[in-house]
């Protein structure tokens, strides 16, 4: 890989996600050699996918080149690289670019999409979980409304303008608001000898309430907003199978559509090497200490979503969110210097700056420890703290003009078929 050895200690990270940037910074400008490797070469801003999805923003404003955010730091290496293989004894990594060895490795490979084993589900189904999902996801949907304006047979028609969306988390939520949205501001001048009034947006929710994580007035309020807006919403529902055409359930209802988006769970992205049964817990994730030491190990570490550190008040762990995210990869690095100066480590406490969803124009719920609010105000401040986290002066700035003008004209000029999406036969 190129990488020099020094009298520093090695660090190596696995994931320039929110959790893998925060513990580089913390890093930054000490003695420790710095290595961090991403399958890509730019961190993405999750929560925001649902926007490139639907047309309101380009991919370009929520990514950011990893290179950039840390070009400044001495003793900071950057490799693209997937990796593939943990060998703990040997202190190795094994990745398609090569092996490198390190004295300290965290694990801050994030998540993936959960299917629950549903294997059709994944074939056929959509995903919203990276930039090129999303943009396959936005082909697809403006796809879907080329197609139905040729057809003549009124069941395919309806199947190609119907969107289901299974789980009704905030990813669920933020995306079917944006497509009702688009349905009634955009859609019938885009299409008008398409009658668009057909066009429905579905959300299937195994519980028996949308936003489960957020308080009760929230999810109610979520769940008004969206029907305001023409959502359908059914609760206490299991999505049993899709073929591609039909959704199956639990019960008799069943759906045809050419569009199934699955944001129903996400699992942890462990690595072979890590990933013994023991060391596995409850969503694929690592157990881990007080410290976020593996369990187990005393120099192999995981943070973020990757990471469940299990404690009698969290037996889940902490939620798969940002903020446990960067919050343990900050304190992760001040432990790792700790370490390094020959001090004890200080266990994680987590800093609960509450949890928000946006539902679409004017319309977003927002629990904050003190406070909770929906409405306006709420969705104001939504993006505040969206632009407020989103890496680079540019990517805020463009955000930011965007909303604005899509506020404005009611409009999203990103509908663009780039890079058409082939469905898998
Ligand atoms: C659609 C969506 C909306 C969301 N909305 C919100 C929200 O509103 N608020 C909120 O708090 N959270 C939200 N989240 C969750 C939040 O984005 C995650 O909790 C957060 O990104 C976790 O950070 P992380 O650093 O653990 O992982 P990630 O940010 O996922 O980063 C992991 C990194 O590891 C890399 N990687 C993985 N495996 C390998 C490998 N083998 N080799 C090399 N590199 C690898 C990946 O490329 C990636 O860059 C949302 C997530 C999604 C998908």
């Amino acid at each position: 890989m190129n990488i020099p050895r020094t009298s520093y200690p090695r660090v190596v990270i696995i994931g320039g996600g929110f959790a893998g940037i925060a513990l580089a910074k913390k890093l930054s400008k000490q003695e420790v050699q710095v290595v961090l490797l991403d399958k890509h070469n730019y961190h993405t801003f999750q929560p925001l996918l649902y926007q490139v999805s639907t047309g309101g923003l380009e991919p370009d404003s929520i990514a950011y080149p990893i290179r950039k955010i840390l070009k400044d730091f001495p003793n900071f290496y950057f490799r693209l690289a997937h990796v593939q293989e943990i060998n703990t004894q040997k202190n190795k990594l094994k990745t398609d670019i090569g092996n490198l060895k390190f004295d300290y490795l965290v694990v801050a490979s994030g998540s993936q999409t959960n299917y629950f084993g549903h294997s059709e589900i994944e074939k056929y189904s959509m995903a919203m979980k990276t930039i090129p999902q999303s943009l396959n996801l936005r082909s697809l949907i403006l796809e879907n409304f080329e197609e139905a304006l040729l057809t003549s047979d009124l069941n395919e028609r309806n199947a190609l303008m119907n969107f289901v969306i299974v789980g009704g988390g905030p990813t669920g939520v933020e995306l079917a608001g944006a497509l009702a949205e688009i349905k009634k501001g955009i859609l019938p001048k885009d299409y008008p000898d398409l009658d668009t009034r057909m066009a429905q947006i579905h959300i299937i929710q195994a519980g028996d309430c949308i936003l489960k994580g957020m308080s009760s007035k929230a999810s109610e309020k979520a769940e008004e907003f969206l029907e305001k807006l023409g959502v359908n919403i059914w609760k206490n529902i299991r999505v049993t199978n899709y073929d591609g055409n039909m959704v199956t359930t639990n019960s008799d209802l069943t759906f045809e559509t050419a569009t199934l988006i699955w944001a129903a769970g996400v699992k942890g992205s462990i690595i072979k090497g890590v990933d013994g049964e023991a060391l596995v817990t409850r969503g694929n994730r690592l157990l881990v200490n007080e410290f976020n030491q593996v369990k187990g190990f005393n120099h192999v570490f995981a943070i973020g979503d990757v990471a469940a550190m299990v404690t009698a008040d969290r037996p889940n762990g902490f939620p798969m969110m940002a903020q446990p995210a960067i919050q343990q990869g900050e304190q992760l690095g001040n432990n790792l210097l700790r370490i390094i100066e020959g001090k004890p480590m200080k266990p994680f406490t987590y800093k609960d700056k509450g949890a928000m969803a946006t539902i679409g124009r004017n319309k977003a719920v927002v629990d904050l420890k003190r406070f909770k609010f929906q409405g306006i105000f709420a969705w104001y401040v939504w993006m505040f703290v969206h632009l407020f986290f989103l890496i680079g002066f540019r990517n805020r700035m463009v955000v930011f003009v965007n909303w604005v003008y899509n506020y404005i004209r009611f409009d999203r000029e990103a509908r663009l078929i780039i890079r058409p999406f082939k469905r898998k036969s």
